[in-house]
């Protein structure tokens, strides 16, 4: 479904996230969700105007098996390099257990609900990647919309937001999330399945003055109430709960 002006997002449900960037017609996608999502790329390119042929790049926010989904077959098939921060790479290539400690706090209807989704579309086999790229924070990276890396660590090592300028977005993975899978609470908060909570919180400090109108999340609806007060609540959230 489009989000806004060159931004799409694979799925009508915002339950796990894959974003495509389109600049001058070239497509960047950012997280790969869950490998199910591969057989409904094309058709959202085609509402783009585009084709598979057109995306340039693929890129990570952070290591996790719900956001690496279709990375490696986009990768083997179509030839799309794919990227991750220098601190998640291992575990992309699934060289290193998942650092998220348990399920945190959980409500079996909302679980169950992100569990059947993520199964349906082949969330319990996916494929880990045999290559990929690395970037830095701070990096200006050289695909569609050239984003600028923040790294944000404390969901995994190596999560990062990418900010696009030119689209007014900022693409945050699970720095924070406006959906929990694992509660169905909605608003900014932690994600789910954060490695380290407190690190996670400090690493928002990192994001609250970027200048976009636009904050994408991994899991759950966009935010358009402005970045700062996204912190804001995660950061109410996170002391209400400890
Ligand atoms: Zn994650």
């Amino acid at each position: 479904m489009k989000i806004a002006p060159g931004i799409h997002r694979i799925g009508d449900r915002s339950i796990v996230n894959s974003y495509l960037v389109e600049d001058a017609g070239q497509v960047t996608i950012i997280d790969a969700g869950v490998p199910g999502h591969y057989r409904d790329m094309p058709a959202e390119l085609a509402a783009m105007g585009r084709t598979v042929a057109d995306v340039r790049a693929l890129l990570l926010t952070h290591g996790h098996t719900d956001h690496i989904g279709f990375a490696e077959r986009l990768r083997r098939e179509r030839q799309v390099p794919v990227s991750v921060h220098e601190a998640d790479a291992a575990l992309a290539r699934g060289e290193v257990p998942n650092p998220a400690k348990g399920y945190g706090p959980t409500r079996l209807g909302p679980l169950l609900g992100f569990l059947w989704y993520t199964i349906l579309r082949g969330g319990l086999r996916v494929p880990k990647l045999q290559e990929v790229a690395t970037f830095g924070d701070g990096a200006t990276l050289d695909v569609p919309g050239s984003p600028r890396v923040i790294l944000t660590p404390g969901h995994t090592p190596g999560s990062a937001a990418l900010h696009v300028p030119s689209l007014n977005a900022l693409f945050v993975g699970d720095a924070f999330a406006t959906y929990a899978v694992t509660t169905g609470a909605h608003g900014p908060q932690v994600a789910p399945f954060t490695a380290d909570a407190a690190q996670a919180v400090a690493s928002l400090a990192r994001l609250e003055d970027v200048p976009a109108d636009l904050a994408l999340p991994g899991h759950g609806d966009p935010w358009t109430g402005g970045i700062q007060e996204a912190v804001r609540q995660v950061r109410q959230a996170a002391a209400t709960r400890d």
